[in-house]
């Protein structure tokens, strides 16, 4: 076994169950592994590369400005938050942004955005303040956050956890309704939930729940962390139901493939609850990062990678679904935010993750029984082709294994 794979065993926490792979550089929509085996890469770390590895204009931006400079913390103004904070509130549409660093930072940023809109601005009473969350969903590892979770293990051994949150059925527009009362803040939602399986909602479940949280003055509160920034192939997955959320989460592609970069954005009353003091983080809106972002969403634009998305990730899909396989149970997902899901009692996700490693494609099973895809929004047309042939020869001769045995 590698050396590598050895020093993680005896001195990294066991919280990941990585692929026995062992990466040592990357370029565009590929990584090399310690051997100099080259991987196409389908997963773009939870969709935190979709601008492609080492992207040329973002390197060399970091370069010049890691020699200016890089960490000052808020207690000063910079030359580069508000460039990046105002092209982040004219992309999306909201008013104001926080910046923070990860993901799980920008959620808990929203939550608590959320509770003081409510008591000063709803009139919710003191304390009583509700968070109505889905089920299935995925916001992040936090106290908080894992406190919305129904997944066991995400909160087996952590508790006891903060009240003020409510799971209504994902999908189910009256599930949502019966949760809503006086104490409800906001409404937080994933517009295709990731790390649950890319489970896709019913058409016109976003644009009904953002009705109901209208007439009930709720926020409707989109974590777009994973789908947003093109991965659907929109700008954000809300726009494909012409859904404008009071509250917008943005991570993972945001720090363009390089850094961590988050922000919650919001309606100026949303943001506005907010003074100094009551929150705040050393690193978020660091000029590095700050830079960064703007040069990511620059790249964003300019490149049209939701359009290019949209594009590739209807070929992707295409294509998957031709694959007649008895493993395959559905191929679903929007834009390049694929999930297979397979049949548990014939494989697992995982073995047939491990068996596209060795043929030099690179993804993740999420949950036992769904392998997702989600490239680089900058893979091309021959990658696909190539990708979707090791995919079907991989699953062709799983079962053959399989009947064989
Ligand atoms: C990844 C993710 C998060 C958490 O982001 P981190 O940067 O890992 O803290 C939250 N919400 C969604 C939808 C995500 O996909």
């Amino acid at each position: 076994m590698s050396d590598s794979i050895d020093l993680e065993a005896r001195y990294c926490a066991q919280n990941y169950h990585p692929l026995p792979v062992v990466l040592t550089r990357a370029e565009g929509a590929y990584v090399w592994d310690e051997a100099g085996k080259k991987y196409l890469d389908m997963m773009s770390a939870y969709s935190a590369v979709s601008h492609g590895h080492g992207h040329a204009r973002l390197v060399k931006l970091v370069q010049e400005q890691v020699e200016r400079l890089n960490i000052v913390s808020r207690a000063f103004y910079t030359d580069k938050l508000g460039p990046f904070l105002e092209k982040a509130c004219t992309l999306t549409g909201q008013d104001m942004a926080l910046p923070m660093n990860t993901g799980s930072e920008a959620v808990e940023t929203a939550i608590k955005a959320a509770r003081k809109w409510a008591y000063t601005v709803k009139g919710v009473a003191a304390d009583k303040a509700e968070i109505i969350a889905c089920t299935g969903n995925f916001h992040g590892r936090t106290i908080a956050i894992v406190a919305m979770s129904d997944e066991p293990q995400y909160q087996y051994g952590f508790g006891p956890f903060p009240p003020g949150f409510r799971l209504v059925e994902y999908g189910d527009i009256k599930s949502l309704e019966a949760a809503i009362n006086e104490n409800t803040a906001a409404f937080l939602v994933e517009p295709i939930q990731g790390e649950g399986g890319i489970i896709v909602p019913p058409p016109g479940y976003l644009k009904a729940a953002e009705e109901l949280c209208r007439k009930h003055k709720v926020l409707l509160i989109a974590d777009e962390i994973q789908t947003g920034l093109g991965r659907t192939g929109s700008l954000l997955a809300c726009e494909h139901e012409d859904v404008h959320p009071d509250g917008l989460i943005l991570g993972k592609a945001l720090g363009g493939g390089i850094l961590p970069v988050s922000m919650f954005l919001s309606r100026r009353d949303v943001m506005e609850v907010f003074t100094p003091g009551d929150h705040g983080s050393t690193f978020g809106g660091n000029p590095l990062a700050a830079a960064i972002g703007l040069e990511a969403l620059n790249i964003l634009v300019e490149d049209d990678l939701p359009a290019r998305s949209a594009r590739m990730g209807d070929r992707l899909i295409n294509a998957l679904r031709e694959i007649d396989s008895p493993l395959v149970r559905e191929v679903r997902g929007r834009g390049l935010f694929i999930g297979i899901e397979t049949d548990p009692t014939m494989c697992s996700a995982r073995e047939i993750c491990e068996a596209l490693m060795d043929r030099g494609l690179l993804c993740k099973e999420t949950h036992a029984t769904v392998v997702r895809l989600a490239p680089p929004l900058i893979i091309d047309e021959t990658e696909i082709e190539w990708a979707v042939a090791q995919i079907r020869d991989v699953l062709s001769e799983i079962d053959t294994q399989r009947l064989a045995s």
